[in-house]
């Protein structure tokens, strides 16, 4: 199909040196998708569902929940789309998760930590996230947020599995990224949410404006673990993407890139920047800066020692 091309470059994502780099936009909904599909995107790497629940007082029946999702799934016909079940918890309330107040809710029953309160949510999600799927092609890649042990890794999987769906985790606690092999042996893949990890690797919170110095990507703390759990998906063969604000950022991402992050998914608008700037480098220099970032001791070093190297 055509998409719109934007300072001459329509698509897919690829550096100078002919490495396909999947370009995929973050998603809120039907609409948001469709409106993404317009421009040179290659699918989706982060459907939010939980945005489109905010309002909905009662679960919604499978049915409805499976309409819903096949929404974005027809956005993009024979293209990747990567479902996160609901990030539910008190800062993002999903008024039918009946969440209980929480003095810390950053720390508290978020995510797959729904599992423990209301289980069956997360499983009828599941049913309708398959229900949608049926005769649509290819299978909706789906991946659980909040995931903090191998055993919840794995106990999500086996649920996606039974449904035929491709099962990941969100890489968002920083014992993921320590422990990325280990769960990389019970998903197919993984998606670093910068945005989360950042946050709890700093113990500084993502939304507090006075903490931007200490959130941002540039934390030559965060940058080492997502190079661990890069190494761990080049090392098994398994898909590691990158799905926080951080891939929009053009520099950023050939650092990503570098260190050899397989897809990056960021708001639509982001996508033609990010294209751009890969289509200009090769792999080599990617890596190049990926491993000044890497070796610099503050973020100011680690984005200065980059850009040097772009
Ligand atoms: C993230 O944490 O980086 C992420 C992509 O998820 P969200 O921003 O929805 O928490
Ligand atoms: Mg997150």
């Amino acid at each position: 199909r055509r998409r719109a091309a934007i300072d001459g470059w329509a698509g897919p994502g690829v550096t100078a040196d002919g490495k396909a780099v999947q370009l995929l936009a973050n998603v809120a909904d039907g609409a948001a998708a469709r409106a993404a599909a317009v421009g040179p995107v290659e699918g989706v790497g982060l459907y939010r569902t939980e945005l489109g629940f905010l309002n909905s007082l009662t679960e919604p029946t499978i049915d409805h929940q499976a309409d819903t999702y096949a929404e974005v799934l027809d956005a993009f016909p024979g293209r990747k789309v990567v479902v996160r079940t609901l990030d539910a918890g008190t800062d993002k309330p999903v008024p039918f998760a009946s969440l209980a107040d929480e003095p810390n809710p950053a720390l508290g029953i978020r995510g797959q930590r729904l599992a423990i309160t209301r289980p069956g949510l997360i499983r009828r999600q599941l049913d309708a996230i398959a229900m949608a799927a049926m005769g649509r092609d290819p299978r909706p890649w789906v991946m659980a947020p909040m995931i903090s042990t191998v055993d919840e890794a794995a106990r999500f999987a086996e649920e996606c599995r039974a449904r035929d769906l491709f099962a990941g985790v969100m890489v968002e606690v920083p014992a993921v990224a320590l422990l990325a092999e280990e769960f990389l042996k019970v998903v197919d893949f993984v998606s670093i949410g910068t945005n989360d990890l950042t946050q709890y690797v700093m113990a500084a919170d993502r939304l507090a404006p006075d903490l931007a110095h200490l959130t941002t990507p540039w934390q030559p703390g965060l940058l080492r673990l997502v190079k661990m759990t890069a190494d761990a998906g080049l090392k098994l063969g398994k898909p590691v993407g990158v799905c926080g604000e951080a891939a929009a950022d053009p520099a950023m991402a050939c650092v990503l890139v570098g260190m050899g992050i397989t897809s990056l998914s960021m708001a639509a608008a982001a996508v033609p920047a990010v294209g751009v700037q890969l289509s200009k480098i090769t792999t080599e220099r990617c890596r190049r800066a990926a491993e000044a970032a890497l070796t610099a001791a503050t973020a100011t070093d680690a984005r200065s020692a980059a850009v040097a190297e772009l």
